[in-house]
């Protein structure tokens, strides 16, 4: 089969790879119904993210379960299914605390921009949909695998609530997710850092009231001037660079929250700065396993349509085009068509 690979900073190929098989009694193979590209793959992409060799891209997915290994009780074939890009078992003392993501058997998912995936532990990874789902749900179950769990998770842990005051920093596809999720969350005051007008355009469409297109402490000083001069209660963090995580810690009020789901690169955070801050900070890889249920329920009843976030379709093959235009912002996320 046909599967997309790293050589090297700028090197992305498609090209015929082997094909998965259930190594172990845990494992599922799934024929994929589509896969993407993650703002994420753009890291070793663009080189700033060692490489050990070639690297097997791909973990946003859905699709429908082909064979199971002996010991899999929850999916069968047949059945469609959405995962996290995080395997998980579901049942040890972080997954029970709702921290999948940080489970003690986690691997994280790769190989998925490709027809078939292995996915391990299959009963704590994956969540199938009650029937199968209409073909034009399926960019808004992909999304749910990644982009939109990420997005959800920054909300959550911002303790975005019902009236609420709520600041996304980024504008990349998962600060649009976090307007979305700020939105099904209740906020009131949606406001989204963003200076690019398409992205604007999407942000006001998935629920943001409010557009600030200045950037550092004058971004700041325009969050302080929409909320009473005091900061926002919740703030979401979605990019990963010093200039994003400052302005976003810079933007919420004391005792305030900051959810940070972009991966930090170079991030560096002064202790005394802040201990008299007084904000709650919470991040890393989302927990997006606990979400799976309500979010593909979201969407198959069709209350949100996160699919949207998705401006550029490519057959697999073109992979390299879809890496190529993300990195130059010309798309916001990629997806990829495998028939
Ligand atoms: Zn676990």
């Amino acid at each position: 089969m046909l599967g997309t690979v790293l050589y090297s900073p700028g090197d992305i190929r498609c090209e015929e790879v082997a094909e998965p098989e259930i190594l172990q009694p845990t494992d599922a193979i799934l024929k994929l119904a589509a896969t993407c590209i993650c703002g994420s793959d753009l890291w070793p992409y663009r080189g700033l993210q060692p490489l050990n060799g070639p690297m097997h891209m791909g973990h946003e997915y859905c699709g429908v379960v082909v064979e199971v290994g002996s010991a899999v009780k929850t999916v069968k074939p047949g059945q469609f299914v959405v995962g996290s890009f995080c395997c998980s078992d579901n049942t040890c003392p972080h997954c029970r605390f709702g921290f999948p993501s940080s489970c003690e058997n986690r691997e994280f998912m790769t190989r998925a921009q490709a027809p078939l995936l292995r996915v391990p532990l299959a009963d704590g990874t994956l969540v199938a949909t009650p029937y199968m789902p209409d073909e034009d749900l399926i960019p808004s179950l992909l999304a749910v695998s990644d982009v939109l769990g990420t997005g959800w998770y920054a909300a959550d842990a911002a303790r975005v609530r019902p009236g609420g005051t709520a600041v996304v920093v980024g504008d990349g596809a998962v600060g649009l997710m976090g307007v979305l999720a700020a939105r099904q969350m209740g906020a009131e005051k949606i406001i989204a850092m963003s200076r690019h007008k398409s992205r604007q355009d999407l942000a006001l469409e998935f629920g943001a009231t409010h557009i600030v297109s200045e950037r550092g402490d004058e971004g700041v000083a325009r969050i302080r001037d929409l909320t009473d001069g005091v900061g926002a209660e919740s703030v979401l963090e979605c990019v990963g660079t010093q200039e994003s995580m400052s302005q976003a810690i810079a933007s919420a009020r004391p005792g305030g929250s900051v959810g940070f789901v972009g991966v930090p690169h170079g991030v560096e955070i002064d202790g005394q700065q802040l201990f008299f801050a007084q904000k709650n900070l919470l991040g890393g890889p989302a927990p997006v396993r606990r979400f799976l249920p309500d979010l593909i329920d979201l969407v198959m009843t069709r209350k949100i349509n996160p699919g949207k976030v998705f401006d550029l379709e490519l057959p697999l093959q073109d992979v390299a085009e879809g890496y190529r235009a993300m990195d130059e912002r010309r798309a916001i996320k990629t997806l990829l068509r495998l028939s």
